[in-house]
């Protein structure tokens, strides 16, 4: 087994040939991690792999290329001939590739030939998958296919991730490491997927909506799980919240609050928000069997609904902790007409405002709020980096508008004489684009748009739009939102169109509390990795807990660009162990 020592000990050659093998015949990105070694050595393991990557992203085009070209095809010539290196034989092997049919052996040379027609590179995938014990060769072919489309830039980049995350792998077995924490988490989130909402579960997709048989099951689930990690006091609140109390050694230490959500979004992912509950589990399961107790009482919430998928309210979980539960919420119908009430009293759930209200916690009783997330962007990934620190969690603005324009024949009136709708909700979009993207961590979007009645020769008369914007502060989105409403007003006037505009959400930003954000960073850094910091652009139920109590979020990379609200949501065991660390380590420091 190879340890940090011997690496932190080697000269420039002894570096190379100990870190032989773990990139494809590209020793120059060993030659350069040597260069750039810091004079104490590299921190950690996660140290050494961010600084190999960050080598390979610093690269040029043309080495990075040549490293992806240094890797055979997946099922190709070289495995046929069984001329790989070592390390990929076992690889393809694990990954049952030399046992394919006839068919699939067939299929993985046509998608080879196109893929190569295409990128002029061969493809490269990370077959051992985000859990370490192989994809299925289902999983690879389909992996294969989706990759085809996309765009050259984007998957060089891709190409890149995988080839670290295939050294990643290499290293541990290096290393003799097994992130046992990370996949404790990742298999727990694997069976939470097993309870999906009926017309999703036969298709093998995930949605578990607010109080369905699938997320009673999920929430008994974490119950049982909570139980066995040696909570203290676990049990099912009035909204459906699961909570698990692990005692401090002072019972009247303040507690620290956790927590994220179990349900999902139609067709989501399995991390999104469960992983926030999983990760404190799995810390907790760790002091239980150390017989470890920190001063203060740790309390893990899965919250019960955050998405706001089967009814209008959302976080509806997090707003009762909060006493911000709307009574008028309780007679809200969902599409099939089943009142939240009648809902929650099915469930078992006692459905009364005074059950709810009692829910409220005391601020002067906690700490403060911390959740982890999966990060559900593309930032991480592109920056190498496992873990990111949330400095502010958006403030949001929505709007439904209409312009009204007229309706004329596309071929008898002239140019300079059209009230064209459509066209003007295009400029506003073009600005909004330009206005948003002049300033850092400001977004805006119009995501729907539809011209009513609409046809090919017809100029239109109306077109319906949404705005959302968003910022990590209220003066930036206040002022973004002030900006896109003028100029609204300015195309309207100058092309001669009226329009209205319906404000249907604001929502504050949340900026991390100065003092939580320093003990992630510390616990980052403690890590041996940067503490990165960055704002979230989508809303978390810290969000909600920011009303009554000091807050802080950390991030986790999520693979595949980092694509959530979908299947393709992943993430791999190494990360979400460095997750839990992180997690410990801030722990360690209260
Ligand atoms: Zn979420």
């Amino acid at each position: 087994m190879m340890t940090l020592d011997q690496l932190n000990a080697a000269g420039e050659d002894a570096l190379v040939a100990l870190l032989d093998g773990i990139y494809e015949h590209s020793p120059w990105i060993a030659r350069r991690a040597f260069a750039a070694r810091p004079a104490d050595g590299f921190a950690s393991l996660a140290a050494l792999k961010h600084a190999l990557a960050r080598v390979v992203r610093e690269a040029s085009v043309d080495e990075q290329l040549g490293l992806i070209r240094a890797h055979p095809e997946l099922a190709g010539k070289a495995m046929v001939a069984k001329t790989l290196t070592a390390e990929s034989t076992n690889e393809q092997r694990t990954a049952g590739l030399t046992d394919c049919s006839p068919e699939e052996f067939a299929r993985l040379q046509q998608l080879n030939a196109d893929y190569n027609a295409r990128f002029g590179w061969p493809f490269i995938l990370a077959v051992r998958g985000p859990r370490g014990l192989g994809l299925t060769r289902h999983q690879i072919i389909d992996t294969f296919a989706r990759r085809l489309n996309a765009h050259p830039d984007i998957e060089r980049a891709e190409c890149l991730r995988n080839i670290h995350r295939i050294a990643e792998i290499r290293l541990n077995d290096k290393f003799g490491i097994t992130p046992t924490l990370g996949n404790q988490v990742w298999d727990w989130a694997e069976s939470l997927a097993r309870f999906s909402d009926p017309g999703f579960a036969e298709n093998g997709q995930l949605t578990v909506l607010y109080l369905t048989d699938a997320h009673r099951a999920a929430a008994a689930q974490l119950a049982d799980w909570m139980r066995e990690c040696g909570f203290d006091e676990v049990g099912i609140d009035a909204v459906g919240n699961v909570v698990g109390v692990y005692h401090g050694t002072d019972a009247d230490a303040p507690r620290l609050l956790t927590g994220s959500h179990y349900d999902t979004v139609r067709n989501g992912g399995k991390y999104d928000g469960r992983l926030g509950i999983l990760v404190p589990m799995a810390c907790v399961r760790e002091l239980h069997r150390q017989g470890r107790r920190l001063r203060h009482g740790l309390e893990v919430v899965g919250f019960s609904e955050e998405e706001g998928q089967r009814y209008k309210a959302t976080f509806l979980g997090s707003s009762a902790l909060v006493g911000r539960f709307d009574p008028t919420w309780l007679d809200q119908a969902d599409a099939d007409g089943v009142v939240l009430r009648d809902l929650m009293r099915e469930a078992g759930l006692p459905a009364t405002m005074d059950a709810i209200q009692a829910l409220r916690r005391d601020p002067a009783r906690y700490l403060g709020f911390i959740e982890v997330h999966i990060e559900q962007g593309p930032v991480l990934n592109e920056l190498d980096l496992p873990l990111g620190i949330v400095t502010s969690i958006n403030g949001s603005i929505r709007y439904v508008g209409e312009l009204r324009g007229l309706a004329s024949h596309a071929g008898t009136t002239p140019m300079d004489r059209r009230r064209d709708a459509a066209a003007a909700v295009a400029e506003l979009i073009l600005y909004v684009e330009e206005r948003a993207g002049a300033v850092p961590e400001v977004v805006g979007t119009v995501g729907q748009l539809q011209v009513p009645n609409g046809s090919i020769n017809v100029i239109p008369g109306r077109c319906r739009f949404s705005l959302d914007l968003r910022a990590t502060t209220d003066e930036a989105r206040d002022a973004l939102d002030a900006d896109v409403r003028a100029r609204l007003a300015a195309i309207c006037e100058r092309r001669g169109l009226s329009f209205t505009l319906e404000r249907t959400e604001a929502a504050a930003a949340a900026p991390s509390d100065p003092a939580w954000q320093a003990r992630w960073e510390q616990a980052v850094a403690a890590l041996g990795l940067p503490a990165h910091r960055m704002p979230s652009g989508a809303g978390h139920d810290a969000m909600k807990l920011h009303q009554a109590m000091p807050q802080a979020m950390l991030f986790q990379r999520g693979l595949n660009l980092g694509i959530s609200h979908n299947p393709l949501e992943a993430i791999s065991n190494d990360d979400t162990e460095l997750c839990v660390q992180a997690f410990q380590a801030l722990l360690d420091r209260l």
